[in-house]
């Protein structure tokens, strides 16, 4: 399967990611990148503009592609984590959401299903749930509200790394905390990534080092919702982009490296 597919949707050179690898994620996050007021940033933007500011500079520019069908598979099995999940349920769920389900769609559907069986998940409050923060200027939805602490779960599509969490999502649960304290009320540390090909759900605590880059991430997103053009970093993670192919300047041949 599975991972080709996964892989080719988050990985311009079609490799499985690798731990720290941080330009997969964000490329598709369900409603999070909806109509919103123009001053606040997307979480995703914000977590592009991390990896690299030029990025999220060319998302902003690009139009929206449609919904990955691993994107609907994971959501809606996201639905039955904290209870009982049964394949042909969601099955039936999933033709209603995506009537040109694949083959290779049903397979990936049994294996998350089967994966997703062996970990003790905990019963989401709510889904899909608003979340914005006036005093950053961000906002996103959050796939999973708890009732108590970890408050925001939030699901990915892609394998779980070796350990803990990729990167970019230590900058997206900070952002996600910082609307949580001011949309819910409460005191949010620590957020859940859970992982649904693998079955996987982890705890990201929120380090002051995770804060602090958000911050800046989200300063320089600020400065491209402005209008700023960003210059392309030194250090962008450009072999592991998917933008790579589109984005202006790139050498494309010996001939442009000359
Ligand atoms: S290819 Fe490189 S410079 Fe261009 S958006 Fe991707 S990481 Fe940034």
């Amino acid at each position: 399967m599975t991972e080709k597919r996964l892989t080719d949707i988050y990985t311009a050179k079609g490799s499985r990611p690798e731990t720290g690898d941080e330009l997969e994620f964000g490329r598709y996050d369900g409603e999070e990148q909806e109509e919103e007021k123009p001053q606040l940033t997307p979480i995703s933007g914000v977590v592009a503009c991390h990896a690299c500011p030029f990025r999220y500079y060319l998302e902003k520019n690009r139009e929206r592609g449609e919904e990955p069908a691993e994107y609907t598979i994971a959501k809606q099995i996201s639905y039955h984590t904290g209870d009982e999940i049964i394949e042909d349920e969601i099955l039936e769920e999933l033709e209603t959401v995506n009537p040109d389900l694949t083959d290779e769609d049903r397979v990936n559907l049994r294996d998350w299903v089967s994966a997703c069986r062996k970990e003790n998940w905990q019963r989401p409050a709510d889904y899909d749930v608003k979340l914005k923060s006036e005093k950053f200027g961000i906002y996103g939805r959050a796939d999973h509200i708890f009732d108590k602490s970890p408050y925001i779960g939030i699901v990915r599509t892609a394998p779980a790394p070796e350990a803990g969490v990729y990167g970019a999502e230590r900058i997206r649960a900070a952002a996600f905390a910082f609307c949580a304290e001011e949309t819910l009320d409460v005191t949010c540390r620590e957020v859940l990534i859970e992982y649904i090909p693998s079955g996987i759900s982890r705890i990201c605590k929120i380090q002051p080092k995770d804060r602090r880059e958000t911050l800046r991430a989200i300063k320089k997103a600020k400065e491209i919702d402005g209008g700023k053009i960003p210059k392309k970093p030194k250090d962008a993670p450009c072999d592991r982009c998917y933008l790579r192919d589109e984005c202006p300047d790139m050498p494309k041949s010996i001939l442009d490296i000359l």
